[in-house]
């Protein structure tokens, strides 16, 4: 199998092209048993998938480059790390643009619904839900768009982020953005 990713690989990285400290890598929850299930990648990459803590924003830039591999396993796994960055901006405008078909997008899916569901609390401490209406507490910045989310603003229909407890998603302005829960009142 090491044999097929290399040679599909072209004995890189599959996600940042580096050359050195490459391994077959299993994308979870698939066992790797099969090359399809599997990418090709240096330790720096799996460290990070691996460990959040650990994430540096700007290894990944080059995701706008490989996101396009024709691998579903790749694209799974370039999907959940601009998903895991999407607050910076970047990554959202990759992520509108990186199409998956049907099952690969259930595969990249798949861990959020056998990990810990994670609970949203706005400001004063409610629970929060996907499609609730919440009312911004302060002006925002909004980065990498350019203009100020005004307190008073109701944003409608948020969804949570799976994988981060202190952001939900919303449209402002038409503008689809992340906003941070503690700044926020549910309504
Ligand atoms: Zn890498």
């Amino acid at each position: 199998m090491e044999t097929i990713l290399k040679e599909r690989s072209n004995n890189s990285c599959e996600l940042c092209k580096a050359l050195d400290n490459l391994q077959v890598y299993g994308v979870p929850p698939k066992e790797g048993t099969s090359a399809e299930e599997c990418a090709y990648l240096c330790t720096t990459c799996i460290e990070q998938i691996e460990d959040p803590e650990k994430t540096n924003e700007n290894h990944w830039r080059i995701l706008g480059d490989t996101m396009w591999s024709e691998f579903p396993a790749v694209q799974v796994l370039a999907y959940r790390m601009l998903n895991r960055l999407k607050e910076k901006g970047w990554p959202m405008n990759l992520l509108d643009m990186l199409y998956l078909d049907d099952d690969t997008k259930a595969w990249a899916d798949s861990l959020e619904q056998t990990g810990n569901a994670l609970v949203h609390k706005d400001s004063n401490g409610n629970v929060l839900q996907d499609g609730d209406t919440v009312t911004l507490i302060k002006d925002l910045n909004v980065k990498g768009a350019g203009f100020t989310a005004k307190r008073g603003t109701a944003v409608r229909n948020i969804r949570l982020d799976k994988d981060n407890a202190e952001h939900i998603e919303g449209k402002v302005d038409g503008q689809h953005i992340v906003i941070l829960t503690k700044f926020v009142k549910k309504n």
